[in-house]
């Protein structure tokens, strides 16, 4: 038997209602935001992502499902959605007649991580970015408006942890000051730090390693390094955001693994997932659309690791799972025709009515309907069609009425529908 890929998986009714319930209220709640629908390629050129996201990054030096297509390119499968939106705002010219675009967009992503509870190879992301505004109410808005769509969802277990990256003017010396901590340290650092220290420092402040946590626990802080405008920009977002009582914590070995991020980062974390405890990570990275070669545009966005939201979710309550309203029962010795055509009327009209066209007796339909979870039956046997009437019943109440063939969706659907 073939079997789905590790890491790869099959979400199945019974689950995926949860999903469509938490996309179709992302959808609600970002369009009242002004956001608007974007869809990209799963497939992009290599270049795209090592490009933004950074060489020396764990994605683009680990993760990345990339491979040679039969024409000679390297292609590579996206382990995010940023770059791709990005390269959609630039080839498109989309800051022609306005440089404001508000869009999200929520698909697969796909990562050579190890597999284990709540990290897939494929797994999908909420996705949220706002081009040319460079204002700190747009980082706080977008904050207010994640915030918001986790309550609707009814997420309390959620913490908000806040930093600034500061920007190309004040990052550099801080690196500078991280770096000559590695540098004294040297061997104690773990090898994968080894190599950061001089490609890409700022990563040792989230290393896990205890030994490298050690050797940074009196370093400084980066929010003590930035500039006037990177400060007032800080500023503006956390009181922002205690406006709108949004909670956050300042966390300052918040550094995002990707390279492209200035100013405002964040992400929201959970206890309730063990290792993997972040569920959404976004920040500003105003530098990004120009280093792709497009215009000078600021830029912020934020994703929501969907499969972890399920789980938090999922822990405390179960979905809403649609079952039939009405299982139409029809003993094998009388014509079908009749049943299939009130069963496609019915769902033109909204009412979800079923039947398993199995020609078996009353009382094994009976056990069907009701393992289905169906509210009503209608049973239409042998004498019932002879009168050309059939019964409807309410399975809770065990209350029933005859319904005469002739008008029969009409009266049924007025019964269902309480009328
Ligand atoms: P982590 O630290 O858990 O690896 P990350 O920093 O790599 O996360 P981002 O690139 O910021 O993650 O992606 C945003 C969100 O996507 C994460 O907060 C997480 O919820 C989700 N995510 C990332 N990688 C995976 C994965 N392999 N499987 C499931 N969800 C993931
Ligand atoms: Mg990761």
């Amino acid at each position: 038997m073939i079997q789905a890929i590790k890491g790869f998986r099959d979400v199945l009714p019974g689950d995926i209602e949860l999903w469509q319930e938490i996309e179709s209220e992302a959808v609600k709640v970002f369009e009242n935001f002004g956001f608007k629908e974007i869809r990209v390629p799963v497939l992009e050129k290599t270049a795209l992502f090592s490009r933004s996201i950074g060489e020396n990054t764990d994605i683009v030096e680990k993760e990345m499902y990339t491979f040679e297509d039969r024409g000679g390119d390297m292609l590579t499968m996206r382990p995010e959605a940023t770059a791709s939106v990005v390269r959609s705002y630039i080839q498109h010219n989309m800051q022609a007649d306005n440089p404001i675009r508000k869009l999200y967009t929520i698909g697969p992503m796909f990562r050579r991580e190890r597999p284990q509870k709540g990290r897939y190879r494929q797994f999908y992301q909420i996705n949220a970015e706002v081009f040319g505004i460079a204002s700190p109410y747009i980082d706080a808005q977008i904050m207010v408006m994640l915030s918001h769509l986790l309550d609707r969802l009814g997420v309390t277990e959620l913490s908000a942890h806040i930093n600034s990256l500061g920007c190309p003017c004040c990052r550099p010396s801080f690196q500078n000051a991280i770096k000559e901590i590695a540098e004294k340290s040297g061997e104690n650092l773990c090898d994968d730090c080894k190599r950061r220290k001089d490609k890409n420092p700022l990563r040792i402040l989230d290393c896990k390693s205890v030994h490298c946590q050690e050797i940074l626990k009196d370093a400084p802080v980066l929010t003590d390094f930035l500039c006037d405008e990177c400060r007032d920009h800080f500023d503006i977002v956390k009181s922002s955001l205690e406006s709108q009582g949004v909670k956050y914590t300042i966390d300052h070995k918040l550094v995002r693994g990707l390279d492209y991020y200035t100013k405002t980062a964040f992400e929201l974390k959970t206890n309730m997932l063990g290792a993997q405890n972040s569920v959404a990570g976004g920040g500003r990275y105003d530098g990004l659309v120009k280093s792709l070669d497009g215009p000078d545009v600021p830029a912020i966005g934020f994703a929501i690791g969907f499969d972890r939201l399920v789980d938090v979710i999922a822990a405390s309550r179960k979905p809403y799972i649609r079952t039939p309203e009405v299982f139409i029962m029809a003993p094998g010795n009388i014509p079908v025709s009749a049943v299939f055509s009130w069963i496609c009327d019915l769902a033109r009209d909204g009412i979800w009515a079923d039947t398993d066209y199995s020609g078996k007796s009353l009382k094994s339909m009976m056990k069907r309907a009701d393992k289905d979870g169906a509210k009503y039956v209608l049973i239409a046997g042998e004498s019932e069609f002879e009168k050309e009437t059939a019964i409807l019943k309410n399975m809770a109440t065990g209350e029933q009425e005859e319904v005469s063939f002739s008008g029969l969706v009409t009266r049924v659907i007025k019964i269902i529908r309480n009328l």
